[in-house]
């Protein structure tokens, strides 16, 4: 099948790959093939780039309040479309409806912040750093940027980028996810009615030799990249040879701990929907519930009874709680480490393997899984599965949950349940991570905060989202200045 392959959006147009090499979009929940997308294209990215730098003289000299228009008519296109959106984003990811639709919402939320970049791109001054001599610091855009996207969210990460980019006067190109580049091309096509001058927003579909391709140039300023920790790695590195600035948020794997006096019912609800919530397939989905004292027995039986009533099937489907995981791979993966955790002594409470749902044999479902007394230094505790599976660990106090916690590699996201302002205050103190939840399950930060992944979560400096990432899209220029009134004529 050619007839769906997957084009390009460049200068203000959209046209074929120069690919070669080609994959298949694949339905996780159905397995039917959706379109077939690009894996080389370093042409592509070639004359992307062009484009874009012949875009940035004129875009950035586009006063910020002229800019920040296209994303107002944005946001009500992205509102006009959510529901069609979340539609396309369970077709190829197969998270639920619902989730789809919460993380358009992620989406508009960024554009509505970015929308204050008259305000948020401001510098500073300050008259008389010596007589008659005044100083400013000023912000510039820095030229072409790009950002490279993982599968589990294919639109809300995109946008954790897109609107500041554009909105500090950069000219962009997007390289989305092999696995769901349906949700940008769609997202492209409202692009294309805000009418933005050509070269301001290019999508360039691909793989490996796409992301090398604007690694390597010389003209692209920035790279933001969101994946897996050794990508993440591999981007900041060659970033940083080729004398980029690089922000890349990597893998996770996050721990809950649970004290015997925590709200049981709701601590349940709650860390179960992080847990299971987009089939464990979120960045900030907690993989690891560290029970305290008595919590051990109370929390252990509720999460198990709450992870086994979830109705797993179809995102589509709006009776469906959880969905698959993203390919067949995924599957295979998240299966036989549920094994080696079992193997290295776990037990396991609910077994999700081998899970089919009718009329769905094809899709790539996990039902919830529950591992009890995983042991903390083996294997399992340290890799990320990035599936509906959690592991239990015991502690007999904070101090000793807060060491099990400190040993991970990963350091994106950490929360607590319980009722005690101490505890938590301690917990919020020493915790060795960037996003933190007390009685809060996904601890993702709004658009106006940094998302703050700390440790192999994050290499770089500034993070996506608010402030930060305005500093990331710009370059500071300070300016010292002295006009002796000798000099001026006199009026
Ligand atoms: P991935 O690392 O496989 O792919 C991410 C992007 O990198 C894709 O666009 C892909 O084309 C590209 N890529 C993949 N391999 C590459 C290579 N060898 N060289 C150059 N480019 C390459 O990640 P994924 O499977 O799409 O997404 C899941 C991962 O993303 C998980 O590890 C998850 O924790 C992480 N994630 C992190 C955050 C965060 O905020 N820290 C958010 C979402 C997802």
């Amino acid at each position: 099948m050619t007839t769906n392959r997957l084009p390009n959006y460049i200068n203000g147009r959209w046209q074929n790959s120069t690919a070669k090499e080609f994959a298949d979009v694949i339905n996780p929940a159905t397995g039917e093939t959706l379109a077939q997308v690009p894996l080389d294209g370093e042409r592509d990215v070639a004359e992307a780039v062009e484009s874009a730098a012949a875009a940035f003289p004129e875009w950035r000299r586009t006063p910020p309040q002229d800019r920040i228009q296209y994303l107002f008519k944005l946001k009500q296109l992205l509102e006009d479309h959510e529901e069609e959106l979340a539609r396309l984003i369970t077709t190829e990811n197969g998270k639920t409806l619902v989730e789809a639709r919460a993380e358009i919402r992620r989406a508009i939320e960024n554009v509505e912040v970015a929308c204050g970049i008259p305000t948020l791109m401001q510098g500073y001054n300050l008259e008389d750093v010596a007589k008659g001599v005044d100083e400013m610091m000023i912000r510039q855009p820095l030229g072409v940027v790009a950002a490279i996207t993982p599968f589990n969210f294919p639109i809300m990460v995109p946008f954790w980028f897109i609107p500041y980019g554009i909105a500090c006067g950069n000219t962009f190109i997007v390289k989305p996810s092999e696995k769901v580049p349906l949700a940008m091309r769609r997202v492209f096509e409202l692009f294309e009615q805000l009418s933005l001058p050509p070269g301001v927003l290019s999508l360039v579909n691909g793989a490996k030799p796409a992301v090398d391709a604007l690694l390597d140039h010389p003209t692209v300023r920035a790279i933001s990249f969101v994946g897996s920790t050794p990508v993440a790695k591999y981007i900041y590195a060659r970033s940083a040879t080729n004398g980029k600035r690089a922000q890349c948020q990597g893998g996770a794997k996050n721990h809950v701990v649970v004290l015997p006096d925590a709200d049981m019912e709701t601590t349940t609800r709650i860390v179960s929907d992080s847990a299971f919530g987009c089939a464990g397939q979120r960045c900030l989905a907690v993989s690891v519930a560290i029970t305290v004292g008595d919590a051990r027995n109370t929390f252990r039986d509720a999460i198990a009874e709450s992870a086994g009533a979830l109705n797993v099937g179809y995102g589509l489907d709006e009776a469906s709680q959880m969905g698959p995981v993203i390919t067949r791979e995924s599957k295979t993966r998240i299966e036989e480490l549920i094994g080696r955790g079992k193997s290295e002594g776990a037990s396991v409470l609910l077994d999700g393997r081998g899970a089919k749902v009718t009329n769905h044999e094809q899709g790539n479902f996990i039902k919830p899984t529950v591992l009890e007394n995983v042991p903390p230094g083996g294997e399992l505790s340290k890799t990320e599965i990035f599936g509906p599976v959690l592991s239990l660990v015991h502690a007999d106090t904070v101090d000793e949950a807060l060491d099990i916690l400190s040993q991970s590699l990963y350091g994106n996201a950490a929360s607590i349940f319980t009722q005690s302002g101490a505890a938590a205050r301690k917990f919020r103190y020493e915790v060795e991570a960037g996003n933190v939840g007390i009685n809060i399950g996904v601890a993702a930060p709004m658009a106006y905060f940094p998302f703050s992944g700390w440790k192999d979560s994050f290499l770089g400096v500034m993070h996506s989202q608010g402030r930060d990432a305005v500093e990331f899209y710009t370059e500071k220029k300070v300016i010292i200045e002295r006009w002796q009134s000798q000099w001026s004529r006199k009026f």
